[in-house]
């Protein structure tokens, strides 16, 4: 099937943003891709929310990207027109480790339109010495995913974001996907379901790929056990620039086909 929807949208704004990333461009391949609905979510840390305890790296990323600071992006969105496109203004938000919740309050959640959360930005979050054994790194991420969903701010959640898929992984991040037992996945995602939270399906890490080696992606393991657990998903390009739409269409129509996805599997914000 056609994806029409892609909500996981970076803008220049993000500090890991490549200068092309610009509203004006997303605008052009929204209209060439016929895309119905647009989610802006660049990277965020509320003000509100202590970052004393992060690694250097982490306060570097996230002191900066606070509220006004993303908040710039909504007169850039007003001002383009566009079209039949429906445009979210969300954001990517982190886990909390001194706390155990999300970096957002609960009255900032309320100001965005869609909220994305990925268990899986170890690099930035979590302490070095969880890398090894494998098993920690995984524990780790599910401890996020588990707090995600206890947390109260989870009825502003749409989906986690590239679920398990580790990144800047010092070591290839399939070996964790691959060990994920299904029974935890499906413990997971029923919870998720019952939450309205979504499993999304980010293509980044497979552009470029084949059917066949889309099909080997240690992520469509993971797809079809969340599937199978009631999970709805949301798709989204993880875009850093004006050219990550390349093969998106390519990419989300062999995802959805080879997963047997319908409108049904899709979170309501989508349709
Ligand atoms: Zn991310
Ligand atoms: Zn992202």
């Amino acid at each position: 099937m056609q994806i029409t929807h892609d909500f996981h949208i970076h803008t220049s704004l993000s500090l890991c943003g490549d200068p092309s990333a610009t509203v004006e461009n997303y605008r052009a391949t929204a209209q060439k891709l016929g895309l119905k609905k647009i989610g802006f979510s660049d990277h965020f840390w509320d003000e509100r929310i202590s970052t004393a305890h992060l690694s250097q790296m982490g306060k570097d990323f996230y002191v900066p990207q606070n509220y006004p600071y993303i908040c710039q992006l909504r007169p850039q969105l007003a001002a383009q027109n566009w079209g039949n496109t429906k445009v979210y203004f969300g954001a990517e938000v982190d886990y909390d480790l001194r706390r155990r919740d999300l970096c957002i309050t609960e009255e900032t959640a309320e100001q965005l339109d869609f909220l994305l959360v990925p268990n899986s930005h170890t690099h930035l979050i979590m302490p070095r010495d969880c890398y090894q054994p494998y098993q920690k790194h995984l524990d780790f991420m599910v401890q996020i995913f588990e707090d995600t969903l206890n947390s109260p701010v989870s009825k502003y959640v749409t989906a986690m974001a590239h679920p398990f898929e580790a990144v800047c992984c010092p070591y290839d991040n399939n070996i964790l996907m691959h060990m994920l037992p299904e029974d935890t996945l499906k413990r997971l995602c029923a919870k998720a379901a019952e939450k309205g939270v979504a499993y999304e399906i980010n293509v980044s890490a497979i552009r470029g790929k084949t059917e066949a080696q889309i099909a080997d992606w240690a992520q469509m393991r993971l797809f079809r056990i969340a599937k199978e657990a009631g999970c709805k998903f949301i798709f989204g390009s993880d875009s850093h620039s004006a050219w990550a739409h390349d093969t998106w269409a390519h990419d989300t129509d062999v995802v959805s086909k080879l997963l047997g996805l319908t409108e049904n599997d899709f979170h309501p914000i989508t349709r």
